[in-house]
């Protein structure tokens, strides 16, 4: 099979990419490097069916012959990150919106198969968990940047299902919930490889708020398993699929588990949300899927265990703090 992946140099995109070059299909990249990085494809590079390009995801004739040449496209070229988004939102409602325009539009010109990548995000402030695929959503002021993110992807998912409806475009949606994994930067603001930072180099962990939010970890591969089973079901096409795992932990559980996993002896420092982000920012209680439709659709439900995850994010950020140290030695 042939398969495009917008976004195809970052943290799920490059996953997604060794995938399917394993299960022997011919794997396009396009990626602007604004958030990913060559280093998550950098073994792949040589790999044969293995084809990547520098560039942008609004660029009309360079997206338009990629989708043309594959059988999928997976969309996953976004702006992401609580912190680049409250810091850039301009960049981030631009990217979001017109980058799937472009995608959907290249699909429709031969009813070509797409899968939109979309965000637990969208069901903003909701406190009715879990959160299914087709509850009402709550996002909050458009005078607070966060929502824009949300919003995005929500514009995003409407025009992709009204591609389905109007144009007869095969698309598929996914809503990822906190999908981690190794090659995950924190540099965007994302808890896990930030505490496992913090942990290995002895800093202070730091917890915003009272640490008493929680969230639900799920691996990449499992993101990525769910991913694979989606785009072989013609049922899955014109649907929203949560994809996550259901176990909760909180910030400062979490912050106690990557702490005994690197065996750190980090002081775990609470930080007040007003030092940890700009004003007017709302953090989520809770986010927990309900992902019973992905099981009853493909069989599959991520699970692997949380502390299988950490254990994988605190070993890939000790190597990647090894090769940083080993650079600096020269
Ligand atoms: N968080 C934290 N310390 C950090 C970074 C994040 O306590 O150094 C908290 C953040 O406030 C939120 C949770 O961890 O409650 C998850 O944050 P992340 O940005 O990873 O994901 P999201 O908020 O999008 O679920």
């Amino acid at each position: 099979m042939n398969v495009f992946i917008t976004g195809g140099c970052g943290f799920i995109g490059s996953h997604l990419a060794e995938r399917l070059l394993d299960r022997g299909d011919r794997v396009m990249v396009l990626d602007d490097l604004s958030t990913g990085a060559m280093e998550n494809i950098a073994h792949l590079v040589g790999r044969k069916g293995f084809e990547y390009r520098i560039g942008s995801a609004l660029e009309v004739p360079l997206v338009s012959e990629f989708v043309d040449r594959a059988d999928v496209t997976f969309h996953l070229a976004a702006a992401v990150g609580v912190k680049l988004i409250v810091e850039r939102p301009v960049h981030t409602i631009e990217t979001n919106v017109r980058a799937t325009e472009v995608v959907l539009g290249a699909a429709a010109k031969k009813q070509k198969l797409v899968v939109v990548a979309s965000t637990s995000e969208v069901y903003g402030k909701s406190t009715s968990i879990p959160f299914r695929e087709d509850q009402d959503l709550q996002l909050g002021p458009t005078s607070h940047s966060r929502w824009a993110y949300a919003c995005s992807k929500a514009l995003d998912e409407w025009l992709a299902l009204a591609y389905v409806r109007e144009k007869g475009v095969p698309v598929i949606i996914t809503r990822f919930f906190n999908t981690v994994g190794p090659r995950q930067t924190g540099r965007y603001g994302m808890v896990l490889p930030n505490f496992a930072q913090q942990a290995l180099r002895g800093e202070p962990i730091t917890v915003y708020g009272t640490g008493t939010q929680s969230r639900c970890f799920g691996h990449v591969k499992d993101a990525i398993e769910a991913l694979v089973r989606l785009t072989a079901m013609p049922a899955a096409i014109g649907e929203v699929f949560n994809v996550g795992t259901t176990t909760e932990v909180s910030m400062m559980g979490l912050a106690e588990m990557v702490r005994d996993a690197a065996g750190s002896s980090s002081e775990i420092r609470l930080v007040p949300y007003s030092e940890a982000y700009p004003v007017g920012f709302e953090d989520m209680m809770r986010r927990v899927p309900d992902v019973s439709k992905l099981e009853r659709l493909t069989g599959f439900k991520p699970m692997t265990p949380l502390d299988e995850i950490i254990r994988d994010v605190v070993e890939d950020q000790r190597s990647r703090i090894a090769d940083t140290l080993a650079g600096a030695r020269g």
